[in-house]
């Protein structure tokens, strides 16, 4: 059970009554941390596990760190194996967020604590925490970035410009796509934004219907490839793509370079992640921002919350409304994403260490 105080400053916090160690005090050294990631094709997945399990480790915690190549049933026997193997802490990055339900059940019947880990779990009441950054941010971050570039502030306009939405399993995308069409409908409806592919959902619930399945590139690269070829004939140039991540953009740029736009003209496009690859492009004047998730923070918090459970201590917690997941509304830390520009790679994403001087050429 999740019990719930205010504390000073308005700020919220939650405290489990079963904490991990039965009575908090186990040994760190005894204590197994399952860390359950999706994916090992995107670069921030690696780079999340990494870092969390370094900094679980040298808090004295033993940890199984897997990773289930976009599969679910991949992901659930994992999360199977951990829970067998004696975890007392499960940390999950879902694939998709509806589908553990049986699972989570088994892992509460073992009276193991769940920390959502980026993305929420949905439809089960054994999700006790959620560490993110800001998700509906990322998307308003997008969208602004936008309305800013292309001037439509000051009624500029009309533009051409391509919706692009996230993984429909994966429940961050919809916050994404909320957070750009709050921004980007009024510009919509007042003809300043046009679609000539008519792909605009008629209202939020219909984002799905321009998601990518599974975040790949090589589907948005197709889906691109078939709105050029179809609504952007006689001419018609496409001024703005809204991309919600990175892995999206680097198919949707493939596609635009493919149909013969250069760097000198390329339209605005949005990403996420300040993955090597769109950081690169964001050089060559490819891709226009990226929205940057420091996830050493990231990491951070998590294992801060993790010790908090495993100590039976008050489990930090900054938002007690956002996230509903359909059964009750998960306790969760919101970290703030920030916008990323070619002006700014060297000071946010070299200096800062996100990324090695090496990693990108051209600056
Ligand atoms: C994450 C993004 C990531 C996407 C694809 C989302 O849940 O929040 O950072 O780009 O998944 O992996």
């Amino acid at each position: 059970t999740v019990t719930l105080t205010l504390g000073a400053l308005g700020a919220c916090s939650a405290e489990r009554s079963d904490d991990a160690g039965g009575d908090g005090s186990a040994a760190p050294g005894d204590t197994l941390i399952g860390i359950a990631m999706p994916t090992r094709s995107l670069e921030r997945w690696n780079n999340d596990g990494a870092h969390l399990e370094g900094l679980l480790q040298d808090a004295g915690f033993q940890t199984s760190l897997q990773f289930a190549d976009n599969q679910v049933n991949q992901q659930i026997s994992q999360i199977q194996n951990m829970i067998n193997d004696g975890a007392d802490v499960l940390v999950i990055a879902s694939i998709d967020g509806t589908a553990l339900g049986p699972v989570l059940q088994q892992a509460a019947d073992a009276g193991i604590p769940v920390l959502a880990y980026d993305r929420l779990i949905n439809e089960t009441e054994n999700v006790d925490y959620y560490a993110t950054f800001d998700n509906e941010l990322v998307g308003q971050l997008q969208g602004e970035f936008i309305v800013d570039q292309l001037g439509l502030k000051d009624g500029a306009g009309p533009f051409n410009i391509e919706l692009f939405a996230g993984s429909p399993d994966d429940n961050n995308a919809r916050f994404f796509f909320k957070g750009a069409f709050d921004v980007l409908q009024p510009f919509l409806e007042n003809g300043q934004l046009v679609s000539p592919s008519g792909k605009v959902p008629a209202n939020l619930d219909g984002w799905t219907q321009i998601g990518i399945q599974g975040w790949s590139s090589a589907t948005a690269q197709s889906e691109m490839e078939n709105r050029l070829n179809s609504f952007y004939t006689d001419g018609k140039r496409v001024d703005v793509v809204l991309s919600p991540n990175d892995s999206l953009a680097l198919g949707i740029t493939q596609a635009l370079l493919g149909a013969g736009y250069t760097a000198g003209d390329f339209p605005i496009l949005t990403g996420q992640d300040g993955d090597v690859a769109n950081v690169q492009s964001i050089i060559d004047g490819t891709q226009s921002m990226t929205v940057w998730k420091d996830t050493r923070t990231l990491g951070t918090q998590v294992a801060r919350m993790v010790e908090q459970i495993v100590n039976g201590e008050e489990v930090e917690v900054n938002d007690t409304e956002s996230y509903d997941n359909g059964v009750k509304i998960v306790p969760a830390f919101l970290l703030r994403p920030e916008v990323v520009v070619r002006d700014q790679i060297q000071e946010k994403l070299i200096d800062s260490g996100f990324l090695a001087p090496d990693a990108v050429t051209g600056l």
